[in-house]
């Protein structure tokens, strides 16, 4: 791919922020409910009106018609409409339209439309979604609720990005997303207003490295006050995750944490069954990231997201404290450190920082674009 010199791209990525209008809506395809029990269900029309359309026969649902789904693969429309299901389409005719799913055990709402397949005796159901109507949904199932307008718009752009860079996942299983933490979870329609304003007012914008690729919008919880380098976690450096060192997230609820252990219970992830000369031991027990986080990936050769697992540690930034029989150890943080810090974006937010200083603050030379410019570029 051709890369823009760099004052071009602004010029034009400046070109275009003034220029474009929201982005195209798009529509995504999202496989909804997989592990539920879909023998069988119901499926009520909430808002707008549908063409549900089976075969070469167009049935029309109103505001709280029914379409029930029994045993067997039959779909039953009234008194007087049943027909053995292959596949169906359920399309939205109005502006905004809403179906909602139910089986006894769940009731949730979905935005747009639906597709129901019947195959090898199982049906499957796939919602075809507005892109901003399905980020919506999923900031609120990722990002909690009551937080500042300004970190919603911030997950928005984040979820927007990763939904666009994965949206060849299941491409073999003719959808592009499923609804699980395989991609992103997607439990339901977004309720919240705050979310779907956040989600409308940065529509079509992602973010991008300074090769125009979209970028992994990694997070976690809280970084401990440093984030990693790509590789000190996983294998690959990558350009934008960059360790930073983070003061925000100092005071919020995962910045800190302790474990006590027995001493073997400790030492044994290092030992590998080995007995441990007097000079690891010392390493070991004077192991300290107290003010700022090891250069090293390891810890007396055990990769440190090993301890990590092993130990069923909340993070790797910890430091050893012993006496005679028993470890402390002294943590901060809560995830893998790598990307966004959500508690400390959230506090960022809380402080007046605007969605771009806190994007800027955590992955390194990024640049927010808006879809449409990008496909411009990719094409020229
Ligand atoms: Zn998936
Ligand atoms: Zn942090």
């Amino acid at each position: 791919m051709r890369v823009l010199p760099l004052h071009n791209l602004v010029a034009l990525i400046f070109t275009f922020f003034i220029s474009l209008p929201a982005a195209n809506a798009k529509n995504i395809s999202v496989s909804i409910l997989g592990g539920e029990d879909l023998s069988h269900f119901t499926i009520t029309i909430k808002r707008g009106n549908y063409s549900l359309i089976n075969q070469n026969t167009v049935y029309t649902l109103f505001k709280g018609n029914q379409v029930v789904i029994q045993r067997g693969g039959v779909a039953i429309i009234g008194d007087t409409i049943q027909f053995k299901i292959t596949n169906f389409k359920m399309l939205g005719n109005d502006y905004v339209n809403h179906f909602e799913i139910s089986n006894g055990k769940i009731q949730v709402r979905y935005d747009d439309h639906l597709k129901v397949e019947l195959y090898n005796g199982k049906i499957s159901l796939i919602n075809e979604v507005d892109l901003d109507r399905y980020v919506a949904g999923v900031v609120e199932g990722e990002a909690g609720y009551n937080l500042p307008l300004e970190y919603y718009k911030l997950q928005a752009i984040l979820c927007r990005t990763y939904a666009l860079k994965n949206i060849n996942r299941h491409a073999s299983e003719g959808y592009d997303l499923c609804d699980k933490v395989h991609c992103q979870v997607y439990h339901q329609k977004c309720q919240k207003n705050d979310i779907i304003k956040a989600t409308a007012s940065t529509s079509g914008l992602v973010v991008v490295d300074h090769d125009l690729e979209l970028i992994n919008t990694t997070f976690h919880s809280n970084c401990g006050g440093q984030t990693c380098n790509s590789e000190d976690v996983w294998l690959t450096p990558v350009s934008y995750l960059r360790s930073v060192k983070d003061s925000f997230c100092r005071f919020s609820p995962h910045s800190n944490w302790k474990k006590k252990m027995t001493r073997n219970d400790f030492i044994t992830v290092f030992t590998q069954n080995e007995p441990l000369d007097s000079l690891s031991y010392k390493s070991l027990v004077t192991f300290c990231q107290d003010t700022a986080r090891s250069k090293n990936k390891n810890l007396n050769s055990v990769e440190l997201t090993k301890v990590r697992s092993e130990l069923d540690l909340k993070s790797t930034y910890f430091s050893v404290d012993i006496d005679d029989s028993e470890v402390t150890l002294h943590g901060k943080g809560f995830g893998h450190g790598v990307g966004l810090c959500q508690e400390g974006g959230i506090e960022m937010a809380r402080r007046s920082y605007s969605y771009v200083d806190i994007l800027k603050h955590y992955y390194t030379k990024v640049f927010i674009v808006n879809q449409r410019a990008l496909l411009f570029f990719k094409e020229e």
